[in-house]
This record gives C-alpha cells, structure tokens and sequence, in this order.
C-alpha cells in the first residue's frame, strides 16, 4: 500500500476517536493536529467561538508571503442520536475495503489525507503556499469558518483558490444553493377547549402558514427551468421542528416551527420571503389580534449560508481540472462553506473523497479507494506548487 495512503488511514482513525459531534468543544482534535503541525514546523493560526470551545486551525506550508491553495475541511459530525449503528461510530474499523466511523466519508477522511500529506508538503520546496483550513461547526450553519475566513481576509495574503473537500466521489462540484433558516413563533389566546371563540389557536394559525408555504413549494415545482443544472431544479423549503401545545383540552397559546429554503443562486429568495411575510400579515395575524393585541406572529433569522456560485473560469476550477484532467463540473443541492469563500473574494470548489449518499448516515463509510484517488490529487497539488511560479 502506498505509504502516504496506509498514513491517511492512521491519521482517519485518529480524528474518528474525537467525538467532535457539532454540540460538543473540538478542542481535543485541534491539540492533536496543531501539535502534529508544530511538530512538522509549520505555522499555525486559532480562531475561536465566543466562548473559546471551539476552534478553527489555519496553517501555512510554503511561502507565507502570497496567497495560496486552501484545502478546507470541517472537524465537526453530526450526531448519530436515533440512527441504528452496527459498528463503532466513534472508533474507525475497516471491512471490504470500507472503512466506517462518523465522519469517515463527511468530512474527516479528506483532513486525514491533508495531514498525511502534510510532512511530504513540507520536504517540498513549495513556490505556491498550500493552506489548511479545518473549521468547526459547519454542520450547524457553516458557523466557524466565518471567523478564519474574517481573519484570513483581514491578515493574510488573500488565497488564490479554496477546495472543499466534501464527499464527491472525487467529482468537481462548482455549484451549490445557499439558504435560509427561520424560526417562526404563533403566539395565540389560551382557554379552554370547550370555548374555542375566547382564544385564538396558535397550532392552527401555525398550520395555515405551513400550508401557505407548502403551496409556494408546488409553485416552485411547477414553474422549475428543466436546464437547470441543480437538482432538483428549484427551490427547495424545509420544515424540519415544530412544537406547539399542552393539553388537549387546552387552546395553545404558542407554537413554534424551524423552516428554511434552499434557493437556486440566479433567484431572488426575498420574493419568496415576502410573499411569506405577506401572507401572514393579510391572513394570520388580524385574526389573532382580533382576540387579543398581544397574540401574532414573529420571524427570526436563525441562520444563513451563500450559495457557491457556479463560475466555469475561476482560478480554483482552472486549477482542479488542470491536475486531474475531469473537464465537467456539476451542482449539489447541500449548503458548504465554499459560498462563504467566494463571497470573500476566493474562489472555491467542492472536490473530496467519499460520496454524499454516505454521509449523515448510520455506518457512514468511506471506500479506501476514494482515499487513494484523493491521495494522487494531493500528490499532483504539491507538484504543480512546487513547479509553479
Ligand atoms: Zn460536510
């Protein structure tokens, strides 16, 4: 087995031990790989959450002088809460050629395969920098990579190009939605049941917003660009919590839902907001307030991530095909943090090991040999940064 392979699988059954579920502090994983890097000689950089328990690590192998190309991963999984595991989600074990853990295939087999590489960067004689970006908190809204790109921007030369490594199967990705996530809020008029004309009921105001939003869905469907190069090829909602309620015989005073949507770049999701906003204004709250001016309805912005927009040209898409000679490059459906990289001003693509279908999964795995593909890329990246000029 080539060598820097079999180091990748050491160094992903490594980071498959730090339980870096998105709810906990990554702090321990960040040690181990900041002191492997020390240990190398490279320079490193911290960012951190308010609290400082979670950190975001950059490091800098080459020239520190001119911006180079980011390899971008996120150390966070998400949790394997309710999903019916057969193996060890937290220790690494290998069967056909499969290697399963949480985080195998999203995202921490395309880190393992940096760091790896990493001693072998260093031995180079590097004319372009090749930068690690491992982040925290992507799975809950791409949080943490916000404040390494913040401080990149502020204090680094900017980076030429970023790559993504997200779960591909190896495939170059210049496209993805961003979106939008809310929680709304239907305060109503507690009563009792039996005198349902005293109250206003939250969880059926509620309901006519969710109907509301479901028929914009259809709308959407029906009116979708068949050329369109995602897919599926519209805006997507989503309605993932809602909570709202007592007792039976009980009118519920509040109900809340999380909603969001994922939009097509080229669209204007504000119309669609609007038209949201419209709705309840019209519909929803002169009836509540009918019964009381405290009850109505409240909207917060829970979150936000840009959409990576598809750009043919760009330096990182250039770069990509150059080294592996794919010529095509495709959309996701699913929010990354290449968005936020590109409305920085560096241009970003999805390309990793592993596929989508894996992740998120119970027994996520990742096959050795999408590993060994995205080892002979790392191998041509560090050739082509230290040939170039
Ligand atoms: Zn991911």
């Amino acid at each position: 087995m080539d060598i820097i392979l079999k180091r990748s699988i050491e160094w992903l059954d490594r980071l498959i031990a730090f339980d870096t579920t998105s709810r906990l502090s990554n702090l321990d994983l960040i040690a181990d790989v900041e002191k492997y890097m020390k240990e190398l000689g490279v320079a490193t950089r911290l960012t951190y959450d308010k609290d400082k328990t979670k950190a975001n690590l950059w490091c800098t192998i080459g020239p520190q002088n001119v911006g180079g190309v980011v390899l971008s991963g996120h150390t966070d999984v998400v949790p394997i809460d309710g999903q019916d595991w057969t193996k060890a989600p937290f220790k690494m074990s290998e069967e056909s050629g499969k290697l399963f853990g949480r985080g195998t295939s999203d995202m921490k087999g395309f880190c393992a395969i940096a760091l790896a590489m990493a001693p072998e960067m260093k031995k180079r004689d590097l004319k372009i920098p090749i930068h690690f970006a491992f982040s925290f908190d992507e799975e809950v809204g791409c949080i943490g990579v916000r404040h390494l790109i913040k401080d990149v921007v502020e204090n680094l030369p900017l980076p030429r190009a970023v790559i993504v490594g997200e779960p591909t199967s190896m495939k170059i990705v210049g496209g993805n939605k961003g979106g939008r996530s809310f929680r709304t809020t239907v305060r109503g008029v507690p009563g009792h049941s039996s005198e349902p004309h005293r109250g206003a009921n939250s969880i059926m105001a509620a309901a006519r917003i969710v109907n509301y939003i479901e028929s914009l869905q259809e709308e959407l469907i029906k009116n979708a660009d068949e050329n369109s190069l995602f897919d599926p090829p519209y805006t997507t909602f989503d309605l993932g919590v809602i909570e709202g309620g007592t007792a039976n015989n009980i009118i519920p005073e509040y109900t809340h839902f999380n909603w969001g949507y994922r939009g097509l770049p080229d669209e204007n999701p504000l119309e669609l907001e609007n038209k949201i906003k419209s709705f309840i204004d019209e519909n929803i709250e002169p009836k509540l307030k009918l019964v009381s001016k405290d009850a109505g309805v409240t909207t917060e912005l829970r979150n936000e991530t840009p959409p990576l927009i598809p750009d043919h040209e760009s330096a990182a898409e250039h770069l990509i095909r150059h080294l592996t000679g794919l010529n095509e490059s495709g959309t996701v459906a699913f929010g990354t943090e290449a968005g936020l990289f590109q409305q920085a001003g560096i241009p970003g693509v999805i390309f990793g090991p592993g596929s989508i279908q894996q992740a998120h999964q119970p027994d996520e795995f990742i096959e050795i040999d999408q590993m060994a593909q995205c080892v002979s890329f790392m191998k041509e990246l560090t050739s082509w940064a230290e040939e170039s000029h």
